[in-house]
């Protein structure tokens, strides 16, 4: 209890002021600062109130993070525009990837996603699937997204190849000119979602952005690249033979909210 008491008032203080609770709809903020103050007013937490804080907070995470709501012409438009990006995917031969992949993986997600997340490349399973992170990675990004009170319809999830790279039956990374020829998709999903940030999971994601960035330098912070405001992170996988990043993973995304607000924490 004492823990979840100091990180409660950890982030009541970078949350409680005029400038972080603009940003969200004012029956939202409103909702939240009550909770806050029956929290510091009250002499003993009871389960209920700590359940309203709980509720509040994640409401602020949703109005923050969640997906815009589109009016109905614009999520058409929208929904047109992406579902020809991953038609284009479906014929292309840009790239040698077209010749091995059981199925390309484009991309899916809500098409006001305020989050964009990129990974590297579609898996085994993905390219079984068409899906992108339908494996094990996507169970831990599935729960990395838990902590944000976030689910996969709220984001817009892709990669930066929309074929599976493989050597036989292992994955591996993408080849630059296999990046550089598939390169116009990602570019056009980015354009019909306008995102708020795109959260880039792991290396390849990143120097999409910048080649010569490292995610081990910068992640956790919002970098500006040609007017993307990126958020750099491990990605997923990385956690499956490194499982001591999983904690680091998840500060990482528990963090995401401040850095986007501009309240460091
Ligand atoms: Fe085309 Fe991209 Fe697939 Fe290569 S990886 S074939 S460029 S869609």
């Amino acid at each position: 209890m004492t823990e979840y008491l100091e990180e409660v008032y950890r982030r009541i203080s970078r949350t409680y002021s005029r400038e972080f609770l603009a940003l969200v709809p004012e029956p939202v903020a409103a909702r939240y600062q009550e909770t806050c103050r029956a929290f510091f007013s009250a002499d003993y937490l009871t389960g209920d109130m700590v359940a309203g804080l709980e509720l509040a907070w994640q409401e602020v995470l949703l109005a923050l993070l969640g997906p815009r709501p589109l009016p109905p012409g614009e999520r058409a438009a929208r929904l047109s525009a992406l579902g020809d990006v991953a038609a284009r995917v479906s014929i292309c031969a840009a790239c040698p990837l077209h010749g091995t992949r059981t199925r390309p993986v484009p991309g899916e997600g809500h098409p006001g996603a305020r989050l964009f997340l990129i990974g590297e490349g579609p898996g085994k399973n993905e390219d079984l699937k068409g899906r992108p992170f339908a494996g094990r990675a996507g169970e831990i990004l599935n729960s990395l997204l838990s902590l944000l009170a976030l689910s996969r319809k709220d984001v817009y999830v892709t990669n930066v190849v929309k074929c599976r790279p493989a050597n036989g039956d292992r994955d591996r990374q993408p080849l630059p000119h296999e990046v550089a020829a598939c390169r116009s998709f990602l570019k056009m999903q980015l354009l019909v979602v306008a995102p708020d940030l795109v959260v880039a999971l792991g290396n390849t994601a990143l120097r999409w952005f910048d080649p010569d960035a490292s995610v081990g330098r910068v992640k956790g912070q919002v970098l500006e690249f040609g007017g993307w405001r990126v958020y750099p992170v491990y990605h997923p996988a990385s956690v499956l033979y490194r499982p001591e990043l999983k904690e680091e993973l998840e500060g990482d995304f528990l963090r995401l909210p401040f850095a986007l607000a501009g309240v460091e924490r």
